[in-house]
């Protein structure tokens, strides 16, 4: 058998996701060594369409890092989104636009989240030539309760190696291995419907997105570029996507976004529709002694409120600021903050996230009459929210993006 081949650095980072990549950005300027460990390869990582509204400070610390030049010419300013529902059910719908610039003086980004990941590993590897190793596999995390931890895995070729380091990051996402070392309570809440998701060759026709209340269930517009819009639909959580046709999920769209003076222009499917299921979930704490998880690892949010990889984000943010203090000072108070000081955003936009879902989709779809309480409440909601400057400045501010370090 060969031996282990050994290597070392600072930080140890599992996953290549935005908050892996993210991390190594961050603390790459700050002079501190990583090796990024990623499970997938690099085509597959940059070719992953998933989120694509960037909250303002995650656009703000993009730019700090010095990452954001094609966002700055290609990402989309948003200075609001629409909110569509009937009066009455039935009834004819009209759209409600929540103004962000006057409410709060700020707007989002919409630039996918595929984008940003090939910024960050081209100005990491190509740029910089720093070390991201694809397409490893048999991760395994050790001696996190000591001061010298170590990762384990089998590195593409089928060379076994041992990454020793004083800090490991797990970034590995919602399916990854870290949040089983760190042994964390775990409080989850999952919907009783999921989103199924085009990605289609089509103008848009409004410059911002559009959540559509509707009786059949809840959609969303969304694009990704001048070219291409993205489309959601509520279905129920267990729909194979293949078991809609390409026709079903148009008629759909075009049923469940009607409006007055709106048009929706439909174009070729430019992947295949898939269906992600909606949850809500948290785990605390999220450190074990030097293993810190970040990201979707730690927390998922159902997407209603665009908070997944902005959250991923603020994580590493803190992290990589911790990190920093620990080797500048060899102050670990850092440390010791780092899974409170998460957790404070992680339940607001826990909160945002389900109250937006609350609001707009139809929660009993197993009767005709689904439930006439539940959606007198939301209309209720709905119009409180678009007629009440504190009820939609309070929507605008959290969908926006609260500062880092405001909560
Ligand atoms: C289908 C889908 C649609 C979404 N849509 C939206 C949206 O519209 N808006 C929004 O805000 N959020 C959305 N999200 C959530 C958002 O994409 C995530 O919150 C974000 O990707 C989190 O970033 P992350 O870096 O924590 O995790 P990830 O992006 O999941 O990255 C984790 C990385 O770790 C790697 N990995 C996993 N296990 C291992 C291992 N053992 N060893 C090495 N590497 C490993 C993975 O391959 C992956 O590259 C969506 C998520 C999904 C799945």
């Amino acid at each position: 058998m060969t031996a282990r081949q050994e290597s070392r650095t600072q930080v140890g980072i599992v996953g290549a996701g935005p908050a892996g990549l993210v991390l190594a950005t961050l603390l790459a300027r700050a002079g501190i060594d990583s090796v990024v460990l990623e499970a997938r390869s690099r085509a597959y990582v940059q070719a992953r369409v998933r989120a694509g509204v960037l909250e303002a400070p995650t656009v703000d610390l993009l730019r700090e890092a010095g990452v954001a030049g094609r966002l700055d010419r290609e990402g989309m300013p948003h200075t609001g989104i629409s909110l569509r529902f009937a009066e009455t059910p039935g009834g004819p719908a009209e759209d409600h636009r929540i103004d962000f610039a006057d409410l709060v003086g700020r707007g989002i980004t919409v630039y996918g989240q595929q984008e940003v990941v090939k910024d960050l590993l081209a100005d990491r590897i190509d740029d910089a030539g720093l070390p991201v190793e694809f397409e490893v596999s048999g991760v395994e995390i050790h001696d996190v309760t000591t001061d010298a931890p170590s990762i384990t895995y089998t590195a593409a070729d089928g060379t076994a190696h041992r990454l020793r380091c004083d800090v490991v990051a797990g970034c590995d996402g919602f399916h990854g291995t870290a949040r089983s070392v760190v042994a964390p309570e775990i409080v989850e809440r999952v919907y009783p419907f999921g989103w199924l998701g085009v990605l289609a060759q089509a103008a848009p026709t409004t410059d911002e997105l559009v959540y559509s209340h509707h009786d059949n269930g809840f959609a969303l517009y969304s694009m990704r570029s001048p070219e291409v819009t993205r489309l959601y639909l509520q279905v129920p959580p267990d729909t194979e996507a293949g078991s809609w046709s390409e026709a079903r999920i148009w008629d759909e769209l075009q049923t469940r976004l009607a409006c007055d003076g709106f048009t929706l222009n439909e174009g070729e499917l430019l992947e295949k529709p898939s269906v992600t299921g909606m949850r809500s979930m948290v785990a605390s704490p999220m450190r074990h002694g030097r293993l810190f998880l970040a990201g979707d690892a730690a927390h998922i949010v159902p997407p209603t409120g665009a908070k997944g990889m902005n959250l991923a984000i603020a994580d590493v943010r803190v992290l990589a600021e911790a990190v920093e203090r620990f080797y500048r000072d060899g102050d670990e108070r850092g440390f010791d903050d780092y899974s409170a000081t998460c957790l404070r955003r992680v339940w607001r936009a826990e909160h945002f996230s389900w109250f937006m879902t609350s609001m707009l989709h139809r929660f009993d779809s197993s009767t005709e009459a689904g439930d006439p309480f539940g959606v007198g409440l939301q209309r209720s909601q709905l119009r409180y929210t678009v007629t009440s400057r504190a009820a939609a400045t309070s929507l605008a501010e959290n969908y926006v993006g609260l500062p880092h370090g405001a909560v």
